[in-house]
């Protein structure tokens, strides 16, 4: 390996903040086949907002609301941030939460004036022994438009649904297209509910869509991936992409990030871009081409 090939491509990362760890990460770049992008804050803004609250079981909106922010007020989830930002400035007295517990990849659950309140997804509610009824329906007509439907169930019995949207970033889909002109396979790995998902992933062009994995099966699915030779990059921004950027062949963190994303990964995008991934794999393969 040239040092000049290796400066030079270093350098021209560096103009477009898209910093290379070093001369390794640069050369795995040229050969990534497969590129793995996180849903929530990589291809998206990461900044979800509440746009339907639909009621269920006698419960009247703003009392509902009042119970759900009063847990996902105790959570550190952009999820849990939205909701609480929605019922803002409503006139209702606050409620205090008990007892609070975070499930990663589910939800949360905490005791509300006594009563035992769970907010999150499906598989929260199949733990918690809830039977959804009629508001299945009105949930999977959310997913289906890409909507994350947050459900909430008090006492055991379905409450609501809450939608929230996290709008794509505007370059999501031309970085999809310009991965497919390099050749390169596209994946969605997501928490999130599948329908919602491939909604998302439809609109981006992505080719695959792996969807409801739980926080720690993140980095099994790029071990899956790789298992045939294929150099996977994983494009990821939170705390809970770290273990998958450690397993991926090129671990890349987008934007400030965590710093623990920022640790593990070989690239870093600081302008948050997902423009920038095919960028790295040009610049990758620009400079494999001067070592040679
Ligand atoms: P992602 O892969 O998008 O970061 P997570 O693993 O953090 O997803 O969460 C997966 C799913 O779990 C979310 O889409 C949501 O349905 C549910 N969930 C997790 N935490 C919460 C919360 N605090 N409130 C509501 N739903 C939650
Ligand atoms: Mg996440």
């Amino acid at each position: 390996a040239t040092p000049t090939a290796i400066m030079v491509g270093t350098g021209l990362g560096a103009e477009r903040g898209v910093l290379f760890k070093d001369a390794a990460a640069l050369e795995t770049a040229a050969s990534v086949r497969t590129v793995v992008m996180d849903k929530t804050g990589t291809l998206t803004r990461g900044e979800p907002e509440v746009t339907d609250v639909i009621t269920a079981g006698g419960w009247r909106e703003d009392e509902l609301l009042r119970l759900v922010v009063a847990v996902e007020r105790e959570s550190e989830h952009p999820l849990a941030a939205a909701v609480v930002r929605h019922a803002q400035g409503r006139p209702t007295a606050p409620a205090s939460a008990r007892e609070f517990v975070n499930v990663p990849g589910h939800g949360a659950t905490a005791v509300v004036d006594g009563r035992r309140v769970a907010v999150g997804n499906r598989r929260l509610m199949e733990r918690e022994g809830v039977e959804l009824g009629p508001l299945a329906a009105r949930r999977d007509e959310l997913a289906a438009g890409g909507r994350t439907a947050v459900i909430a169930a008090v006492d055991g019995a379905p409450a609501g649904l809450i939608g929230l949207a996290d709008a794509p970033r505007e370059t999501s889909a031309r970085a999809v297209a310009e991965l497919r002109s390099l050749g390169v396979e596209t994946v969605m790995l997501t928490g999130d509910n599948r329908a919602t998902a491939e909604h998302i992933a439809g609109r981006l062009g992505i080719d695959t869509v792996i969807a409801e994995v739980l926080p720690g099966d993140k980095a099994a699915r790029i071990a899956e991936l790789q298992r045939d030779g294929r150099r996977v990059a994983m494009v990821g921004d939170g705390v809970n992409d770290a273990p998958a950027l450690a397993q991926a062949d090129l671990g890349t963190a987008i934007g400030a990030g965590t710093d623990v994303a920022i640790e593990t990964a070989g690239v870093v995008l600081m302008r948050s871009d997902p423009l920038d991934v095919p960028t790295a794999l040009h610049i990758g393969r620009g400079t494999l081409r001067k070592m040679r």
